[in-house]
Order: C-alpha cells, then sequence, then structure tokens
C-alpha cells in the first residue's frame, strides 16, 4: 500500500483550474491540464511513494508481478496492469471516436505490422492488440455525444431544425432499417466531399441558430451543441455526425459505459475514467489529431442504442456500489463514507483478490491495510498490491472514494 502520483498530461482541451482544484494545487495552472494517469501504462506510468523515495508503478510491477498483480489477474492479463484510470479534465471537445473490439484490434495491428507503419507513429491506429472499453463517471457535470439516437428521433430533431438541404438525407432514415439508415446517413456525409460539407454545415448551423431564438426546448440542448462544434471546426463533417449522437449530460456519480464500437465525443466536464490499457482509438473528426474514416466506419457499432442502455446498472456490495460493466479487465465502484459509517473503521474489502487503485473524490480518509495506514485527501489516490489484504477505511466527514480493480 502506496499513495500513487498520477502522471499530469498536458493537452490544448484541458482546464486550467478543474485538475488543480482537485488536487490541491495552484491556480490557474501554467497549462491546460486534460488528464491525471493513475496506472502503469508505459507511455506515463504513475510513480509509488515509497520510504525509499519515488518508484514507477511500471518498475513495481516488473520486480514482483506475483505479489502485486496475484495470480488470477497474471493468469488472464500476464504481468501487465489490465485497467488505466484516468482522471480527465475537459475545456473544450474532444475528437469523434470509437475504440475496436478485440477481434478487430487483432486484425488492425497485424495489417499495421504487415504494413510497416511504426507503433509510434502519429498515423497508426492499431498500437497494441487489445479492445478498449471505457467507463467514464462524472465527478462534475459532465457531457457527451455517444452512441446513435434512434432513427426516428434523428428524423425529428434534422426536421426541427428546417433545412431544406437535409430533406434527401431523412429520407436515408425512413427508408430502411434503423442500423442500415443510420449506417448510410453517417457514411454519406463522414465521406461527402468537401465542397459538399462547405454548403452543407453552414446551412445546418443556419437551421440551429433559427432553432434556438425561436425559443424551441425540444432539441435546444442538440442544436446549441452544433452550434458550438460548428465554430471549433467549420468545414469538419463531424459536426453533422454529431447531430446523430444521443446528447448526455451526467451528474455527478452517474455514469456511461462505451463499448466497442461505439461512437462518442466528450463535450465538457470533470471526469473520472476506467479503460483497458490500450491505446486503439479510430478518429473521424473534431479534432486536428490523425483522423481514419475508412478505419472507423470497420469498427462502428450502427445499432441504436438509447441512453438509458448507455448507463451501466449499480450494484450494491458491502459497502461498495458497483458500476456494473461486462470488462474483464477493470470493475469500478464508489464507497460512499457518511452518516453512521462516519468515526469509526469500516470494511471495504472487495470480492477480488487482484490489486487495486483508490481515489479519493470528496472528503478524506484513513485507509487500513497489511502493513499500516494511509491518509487519502481528497485528489490523492493509492494503490493496493494483490498482497497487501482487506482494506478498511475510516473517515470523520463525509467521504466519497472511487475504487478500480480487476473485473474477472
Ligand atoms: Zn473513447
Amino acid at each position: 500500500m502506496e499513495l500513487l502520483r498520477g502522471a499530469l498530461r498536458t493537452y490544448a482541451w484541458g482546464s486550467r483550474t478543474a485538475i488543480a482544484e482537485f488536487t490541491g494545487r495552484p491556480m490557474p495552472a501554467a497549462h491546460p491540464e486534460a488528464e491525471l494517469w493513475f496506472g502503469a501504462h508505459p507511455g506515463d506510468p504513475a510513480r509509488l511513494e515509497t520510504a525509499n523515495g519515488e518508484v514507477s508503478l511500471l518498475d513495481a510491477l516488473v520486480a514482483d508481478p506475483e505479489g502485486q498483480l496475484g495470480p488470477a489477474s497474471r493468469a488472464r492479463f500476464g504481468d501487465v496492469l489490465p485497467f488505466l484510470v484516468k482522471v480527465l479534465a475537459a475545456d473544450e471537445p474532444l475528437s469523434l471516436q470509437a475504440h475496436p473490439s478485440s477481434a478487430q484490434a487483432v486484425e488492425g495491428f497485424r495489417r499495421e505490422e504487415r504494413r510497416g507503419i511504426p507503433v509510434s507513429s502519429p498515423v497508426r491506429n492499431y498500437r497494441d492488440t487489445s479492445h478498449k472499453p471505457e467507463l467514464l463517471v462524472a465527478l462534475q457535470p459532465f457531457e457527451a455525444l455517444a452512441g446513435f439516437r434512434q432513427a426516428a428521433g434523428t428524423s425529428e430533431l434534422l426536421q426541427a431544425l428546417a433545412v431544406s438541404d437535409l430533406d434527401p438525407f431523412i429520407d436515408l432514415l425512413s427508408d430502411q432499417s434503423d442500423a442500415d439508415g443510420l449506417r448510410a446517413l453517417f457514411t454519406t456525409w463522414i465521406t461527402a466531399p468537401q465542397p459538399d460539407i462547405d454548403v452543407l454545415v453552414p446551412a445546418v448551423l443556419d437551421g440551429a441558430i433559427q432553432y434556438v431564438s425561436s425559443g424551441a426546448t425540444e432539441f435546444a440542448s442538440e442544436a446549441k451543441t452544433v452550434l458550438e462544434l460548428g465554430e471549433r471546426y467549420p468545414g469538419d463533417a463531424g459536426v453533422l455526425a454529431a447531430l446523430l449522437l444521443n446528447r448526455v449530460s451526467l451528474a455527478p456519480g452517474e455514469a456511461i459505459f462505451l463499448p466497442a464500437g461505439n461512437l462518442h465525443t466528450y463535450l465538457r466536464g470533470f471526469a473520472l475514467e476506467v479503460m483497458a490499457n490500450s491505446d486503439n482509438v479510430l478518429r473521424g473528426g473534431l479534432t486536428p489529431k490523425h483522423v481514419d474514416v475508412p478505419e472507423l466506419l470497420r469498427v462502428l457499432d450502427f445499432t441504436p442504442t438509447g441512453e438509458e442502455q448507455l448507463r451501466p446498472p449499480l450494484r450494491r456490495e458491502g459497502i461498495a456500489l458497483v458500476y456494473e460493466t461486462p470488462t474483464d479487465e477493470f470493475a469500478v465502484s464508489l464507497i460512499v463514507l457518511d452518516g453512521d459509517h462516519l468515526g469509526h473503521e469500516v470494511d471495504a474489502s472487495c470480492r477480488h483478490d487482484g490489486p487495486q487503485i483508490l481515489l479519493c473524490a470528496e472528503g478524506s480518509a484513513t485507509v487500513h491495510a497489511k502493513g499500516g495506514a494511509l491518509t487519502l485527501e481528497r485528489g490523492a489516490a493509492a494503490w493496493f498490491a494483490a498482497d497487501d489484504g482487506p482494506i478498511r477505511l475510516a473517515a470523520a466527514q463525509p467521504t466519497k472514494v472511487f475504487r478500480a480493480t480487476v473485473g474477472l
């Protein structure tokens, strides 16, 4: 058991305040801070604060895989930590993206190896052979676009914008099954010649302005989102694609789970993200980074998904609320200490005997495990090796602690 110092990533879309405030550092930060990684990703491993100074978590796993990861995780995933925990702060939208299934990742990785594209190349899509399911839990209000809306709802939205240039596209949705219609429409837009996009996007933005200024409410947040994206990425077909996705608003503690093939973009907010330890991202637009539309089209799942299907069910397990996800790589739960749980030690052991990362999101907790105790303040994380044994928590004030562990 050690405090775990996250690796800070600065990207242009990050925030100068959210992560600094969360971790108790001065604000505003010198650079936009986008992500804080708690994991053993070779690209940026977190660091254990040991009695002998800081040690990379990656090096600690290499030195003692059995003690750190335990037999079950090693048998399934080898000597690597199968998940990555991130704190994510977005002041601006992230790219329109999806992640491959395991089979697609293996096939894509081999294909790009055969073509001789270096793994570190910016045009490489598949940097490893893993899928990358993601769970996002809001720490502060969080806004996203995720999953294709039912075709009927999208037809209503497009009609409400009252843009005559959209009429032929609305017909695509009514003439066939939802998934076929959404595939046809998305593919048409995302592959359209630039001159067509340069006509259609401004027309849609005009329609959105008219809609918002009319005072209509049903699709107001969808229309405003399109205006925001259009302002930031003029001439990007991703602005049109955004019309097809569910507009999701999460309150703190609420979550969405993004399986393989789910098209999504994060708009803004502050969240905890837990994912399989992979870098496989296929982008379709709304970014200056590498975009590969044909490859994105290969992995997308066009089956419409209601927003409620994206939200994972919650299950109580002892003192923890488990976000139920169908993932072997990770399991995430929220431990809330308040009321009767304050002022004494509470059992916080979990079903899995693998490694754990605890992150304090609110309040302050003292954690007891084999080898002593440590205090987790808000914004701090700790690493528990598989052989650290059961964990007990004590808090004097209302406290929220997230736990990530292996999902087997
Ligand atoms: Zn993603």
